[in-house]
């Protein structure tokens, strides 16, 4: 028979919003409950140094990620290696189905699901996908090793991943589909530097192209925006970094949701249109997407979230007392 766990908090994600939020809301001696999802840790795990986390000039993505759970543990955060199928939110104590079988059941939910790498949708992306394709450098970078690979996009993440991949590749292009970069100043400097790597501008990803037996990519197909121009780049690797979508699936049909899918909170708070749902962290954020602010506001969603049973808890007790 299915376990049932019973939680005042659950909190749902383990980046920097959901470790912080198990921070904060095991010092608020909620004894919170933190169900780690596919990617325990977040997004982080799949970066190597990162240069802005407050106190760390550089730390290693994954590190700091293993420090973050080690500190909500120690403060009393139950962490759950688990993944949330689906949440009823139509009655309270919430109920949430999970891949383990066990139900959890809990007061009040911290929603913390980050955000995943979108993919342009080409059939030839598809295709090659995991045998060439990837948008994870951190993950794939060392496959290819004096080879030759493409990185697709102009923001933090390309200008990032194209810098580590030279580590391996013995050339790594750069294909924007405008002539300026979104990524900050500092990483575009280390770019244009670097040896190893050359800009492609004003360029979208047409086709990948390859060999079936055995699936691996040969080279990529690139037209230019203005003159819809077709040249061919032969290349092993194609590393597709053009952003990242809201992991909403739990709460798409149920929460309201603007940009693209990130979830809408009342202003200045975590607070969902449902009263005890909260959430934080790139979930609701399009703007900033940074590590720092996510974690800033998994403490703001621990906080409300006591607020929220303190006061419901007293409530119940003038209802108790009339
Ligand atoms: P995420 O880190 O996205 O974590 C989401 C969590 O939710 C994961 O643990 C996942 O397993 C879990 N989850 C999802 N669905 C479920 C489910 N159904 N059930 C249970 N759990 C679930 N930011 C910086 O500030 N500095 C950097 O240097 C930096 N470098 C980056 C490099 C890369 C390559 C990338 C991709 C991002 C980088 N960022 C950086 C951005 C930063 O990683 C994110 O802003 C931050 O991780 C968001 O934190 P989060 O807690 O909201 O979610
Ligand atoms: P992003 O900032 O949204 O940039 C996505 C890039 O991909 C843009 O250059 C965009 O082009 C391009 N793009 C989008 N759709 C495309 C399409 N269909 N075809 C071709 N190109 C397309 O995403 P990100 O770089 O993944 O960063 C996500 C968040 O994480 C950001 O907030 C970022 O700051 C953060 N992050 C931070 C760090 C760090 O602090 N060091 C590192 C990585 C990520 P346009 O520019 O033309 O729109």
């Amino acid at each position: 028979m299915a376990e049932t766990r019973k939680t005042r908090v659950l909190i749902v994600g383990s980046g920097p919003a959901g470790y912080t939020a198990g921070v904060y809301a095991a010092r608020a001696m909620l004894e919170p409950l933190l169900v780690q999802g596919i990617e325990p840790g977040g997004q982080l795990t799949t970066t190597t140094e990162v240069e802005n986390w407050p106190g760390d000039t550089e730390v290693q993505g994954p590190d700091l990620m293993v420090r973050m759970e080690a500190h909500a543990k120690a403060m009393g955060c139950e962490v759950v290696s688990d993944i949330i199928t689906s949440v009823d939110f139509s009655r309270r104590p919430f109920v949430c189905q999970s891949d383990s079988g066990t139900v959890y059941v809990a007061d009040a939910l911290i929603l913390a699901t980050g955000a995943r790498a979108k993919w342009l949708g080409l059939p030839s992306e598809e295709k090659f996908k995991g045998f060439g394709v990837s948008a994870c450098a951190t993950c794939d970078g060392f496959f290819y090793r004096g080879q030759e690979i493409v990185v697709i996009g102009g923001g933090n993440t390309a200008v990032e991943e194209a810098l580590f991949l030279t580590n391996f590749a013995s050339r790594v292009t750069l294909i924007h589909r405008r002539d300026e970069l979104r990524a900050e100043k500092i990483l575009q400097d280390r770019l244009f530097k670097n040896p190893k790597i050359e800009p492609l501008w004003f360029h979208q990803l047409d086709e990948v192209y390859g060999t079936d037996n055995p699936l691996g990519v040969e080279g990529v197909r690139v037209k230019h925006v203005k003159t819809g121009e077709i040249t061919d780049i032969p290349c092993k690797g194609v590393f597709i970094a053009i952003g990242h979508a809201p992991a909403n699936e739990l709460v798409k049909d149920v929460l309201e949701t603007h940009m693209g899918g990130y979830v809408v909170t009342k202003p200045d708070s975590t607070a969902t249109s449902i009263p005890g749902v909260f959430a934080a962290g790139d979930l609701t954020d399009h703007i900033y997407r940074q590590a720092v602010t996510s974690a800033g506001m998994g403490c703001m969603a621990a906080l409300e979230a006591e607020k929220f049973l303190a006061e419901e808890g007293a409530d119940a007790q003038v209802q108790a007392a009339e």
